[in-house]
This record gives C-alpha cells, structure tokens and sequence, in this order.
C-alpha cells in the first residue's frame, strides 16, 4: 500500500525553501541555488511517510539519499517477514526441500555389449 506521491505547490515550496535558508536539508552546507532541486520526503513513502514532499535537496545529495531508502525499505521488508530468508522458511517450512532424482532413461551398457561393438 503505497500513498500517491504528490507535488509541492509553489507556496509550499518557498516555505521550506525559507526554513532551510536555501541550504540543502542533507546538511553538506551547499546552497540550493544554482543547481537542480529535488523535492524530498524526510520519511520515505517505502516506510509510511507522508506522500507530501517535505524537504529539498540538491540532486547530487538526493541520488545518494534515495539509494540509502532504498536499502532502508528492503531492510525493513525483510523484517517484516516479507521477504529474506527467514519468510521463506515461516511459507515454506525449516527444511530445505530437494529436486525429485532423475534417473537415466537409458540403461547402462555391459562390458559384453561393448566388446560387440568392436567387431
Ligand atoms: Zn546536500
């Protein structure tokens, strides 16, 4: 269940923009200005934040940003028991379970049929 994204406003976008003094909200100190701008959630929507964007972020720092949600979603998935190993063993039972043995079809050949071969 994931809550639609949705976009600032421009009045809501100045707003932040004000609260953070132009600076990105990352904390590397670099101003907004002058580069290209994401708008940002604090809370992951992955992780039931609010869908309304709540901070701004240069690029660079977003790139870097969302690729650690990312990691922090999978994380909490895996604790939840959706998925990782230890869901799989809650669905499927403690025992690893192995392929059926096929045997060979053809059966194997004697020395006698080998030898008969030759002649
Ligand atoms: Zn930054």
């Amino acid at each position: 269940m994931t809550a639609k994204r949705t976009r600032l406003s421009k009045f809501e976008f100045a707003v932040i923009f004000r609260e953070q003094n132009g600076l990105c909200k990352c904390g590397c100190g670099l101003s907004l200005e002058g580069g290209q701008i994401d708008e940002e959630h604090t809370r992951p929507i992955g992780l039931l934040g609010d869908p309304k964007p709540d901070s701004l972020w240069r690029r660079e720092c977003h790139k870097r940003k969302t690729k650690d949600d990312i990691a922090r979603i999978s994380k909490a998935e895996r604790q939840g028991l959706r998925t990782g190993q230890q869901a799989r063993r809650a669905r499927n039972g403690p025992k690893m379970k192995s392929r059926k043995t096929v045997w060979p079809k053809r059966k194997f050949r004697s020395k006698k049929d080998q030898s008969n071969d030759r002649e």
